[in-house]
């Protein structure tokens, strides 16, 4: 497809460059760099699924858990023909800088299975799931290991994870287990505001952005690439504040409408068809036009390696917040730099989906059930908070909010290491 970016490098080496980059900086302890640099743990899964018309297919899925010091390991499942080890390996490690910044008690995994759920009926995808939950066994657990949704995976797929790993338990232990997985549906045991959490946490980190620069949003122009459940938040939380919403872009094309789109009316639509390309509210776009929109924020809420050495000459905004992980490589990061383009980090900016994980998470261990005001605002407090450390740190170290979002997270780490000590 034209306008469907190919990755360009391995994430993994992404994370190591800005990992190296920050350790240096901060000069981080060479015994406890060491064991950062590395993942604890890789589990690779192939398993059986037989499909609707009898045949049987193989497939192979990963969970990786960097580092649980912090707390038990935690990130999202995504389901992806391009998932491979050292994607999960690069986004299980993100996860564990989130953790670190925000201050949750936490550690970082990913998992995901390679395929594309478009070519599967939702019977298969059922299957494929529980197939996986069965073979993943006590490797994910509700004190060890706690999966959420990612790409391609949702309320109903983490519905179904719970209740096979629910079933696979000692009957007097089953209801002990909901907080084996977060991003649940509400009814199953989910929080209120989960589903919302990532795009709001990205609105929550922008509004703190405008604060600091007295920049109004009201009237701002913004466009999304991506407009799944990150996206979609996103977009209809900007409208909130009177931004307008110029371009979007999903795995079926680009759109744009210089006098805005609706992102409500937009998401019905996606909801209805699965894709913006033929949204007849708007116009048609080719990539490099989509990624050369002048306005004033960026949210890149798809996948990696989107902002290269090839597009970040072309964006032509001043912010870019990073609803998805790892939109931007190191060239493009250098560039937007250059350019004195403001970047809100990956690992801060979409860090909301995993705080109202850890509140999921808390109200299941305690049986109960919080308001989407109280989840909002605690959320926002975590936020905020973070906004600043790293914001000060920045300046502090005259570096950049990337580093200075790893800096953050490193200290945290190297701190409780040093607390603890090496076993034996
Ligand atoms: P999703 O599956 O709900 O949506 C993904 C969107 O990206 C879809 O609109 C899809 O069409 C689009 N897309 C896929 N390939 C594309 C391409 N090549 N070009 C343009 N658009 C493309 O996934 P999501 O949960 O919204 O996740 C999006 C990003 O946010 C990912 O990087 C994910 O890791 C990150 N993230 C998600 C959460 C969460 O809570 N879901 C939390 C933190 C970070």
């Amino acid at each position: 497809m034209e306008n469907t970016p190919k990755k360009q490098s391995n994430v993994y080496v992404n994370v190591t460059k800005q990992f190296n980059k920050a350790a240096d900086l901060m000069k981080l302890d060479p015994e406890i760099r060491k064991i950062l640099a590395k993942t604890t743990n890789e589990i690779t899964v192939n398993f059986p699924v037989k499909m609707d018309d009898g045949r049987i297919e193989m497939f192979t899925g990963y969970r990786v858990q960097h580092n649980n010091v912090l707390g038990p390991y935690k990130g999202g499942l995504r389901y992806h023909p391009a998932v491979d080890i050292d994607e999960v390996r690069a986004l299980a490690t993100w996860m564990t800088w989130k953790s670190a910044i925000i201050n949750i008690p936490f550690g970082g995994a990913k998992g995901g299975i390679c395929f594309d759920p478009q070519r599967y009926s939702a019977a298969e995808i059922q299957r494929i799931t529980r197939r996986f939950t069965f073979a993943l066994g006590c490797n994910i657990g509700p004190e060890y290991d706690i999966p959420a949704p990612d790409v391609n995976t949702n309320a109903q797929i983490m519905a179904w994870i719970l209740d096979t790993y629910v079933s696979t338990q000692p009957p007097h232990e089953r209801q002990a287990c909901t907080h084996v997985i977060t991003g649940k549906p509400v009814e199953a045991g989910g929080s209120l505001g989960r589903d919302k959490a990532t795009g709001q946490g990205v609105v929550y980190t922008i509004e703190e952005w405008a604060k600091d620069k007295k920049f109004n949003l009201k009237g701002a122009t913004y466009f999304v690439q991506g407009f799944g459940n990150v996206g979609s938040w996103a977009s209809i939380l900007m409208k909130q504040h009177g931004s307008k919403l110029i371009a979007v872009e999903d795995v079926t094309g680009a759109i744009s409408h210089h006098d805005g789109i609706d992102p409500d009316d937009l998401n019905a639509y996606v909801l209805e068809t699965g894709g913006v390309a033929k949204y007849s509210r708007a116009k048609p776009l080719d990539h490099k036009s989509f990624m050369s929109t002048e306005a004033d924020i960026f949210i890149p809420a798809a996948l990696e390696n989107q902002i290269t050495k090839e597009t970040a000459f072309l964006l032509n905004v001043i912010l870019v917040a990073e609803g998805a992980n790892g939109p931007t490589d190191i060239e493009g990061d250098e560039i937007l730099q250059e350019r004195k383009i403001d970047i809100l980090p990956d690992i801060l900016c979409n860090a909301g989906g995993v705080v109202v994980s850890y509140f999921e998470w808390l109200q299941n261990k305690r049986s109960e059930f919080w308001d989407l005001e109280e989840v909002d605002s605690k959320l926002r407090k975590l936020l905020v908070n973070a906004y600043m450390r790293v914001r000060d740190t920045a300046e502090k170290y005259k570096t950049d909010w990337r580093t200075a979002a790893y800096i953050v997270a490193l200290m945290r780490l190297e701190k409780v290491y040093k607390e603890r000590g090496i076993f034996p």
